[in-house]
């Protein structure tokens, strides 16, 4: 499967924030992988309203610090004040609109984000090639938890 089934998405978010974030990636100038942001409400959500900020960006390297702005960042700072309870989830896209192989946030990302959300989600294929969505603190993604399943090769 080239990408997650709509069925597992739904399981970890309004399927509305998935296509947000998937529209935001396909925005992005990068051809080889396209990464988009949605930070939105995580106890109220309800419809379009309740997204707080949206970004787009710029290769993902699976973790390693790269210099250049990154969809999580360009939403950061697209943040209004007190958001309270928020989630980032995010989405890489590879030259064929297909979900990459992991979206994880970077280290720097990661950083940024334990400031402002609460919950980071994004989708993982597994080793059997399977899809797996990851829904965890940007604290202990830091901290190491859930490193990737299958190495960037
Ligand atoms: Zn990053």
């Amino acid at each position: 499967m080239n990408n997650p089934s709509d069925t597992l998405l739904a399981q970890y978010a309004p399927l509305e924030i998935w296509k947000a974030a998937e529209n935001q990636a396909a925005r992005s100038p990068h051809k080889q992988h396209k990464t988009g942001a949605i930070i939105y409400s995580g106890s109220s959500y309800r419809s379009r309203d309740d997204i707080y900020s949206t970004g787009c960006a710029h290769p993902h390297d699976g973790g390693k610090v790269s210099r250049s702005t990154h969809a999580e960042q360009h939403a950061i700072s697209r943040l209004p004040n007190n958001c309270g309870y928020s989630i980032c989830l995010i989405v890489t896209l590879t030259r064929n609109n297909h979900y990459a192989t992991c979206s994880r946030p970077c280290k720097g990302c990661a950083e940024s984000l334990c400031k402002h959300c609460c919950i980071v989600i994004y989708a993982e294929k597994c080793t059997d090639g399977s899809w797996a969505i990851r829904s965890e603190s940007p604290t202990r993604l830091l901290r190491g938890f859930l490193i990737p399943t299958k190495e960037n090769t």
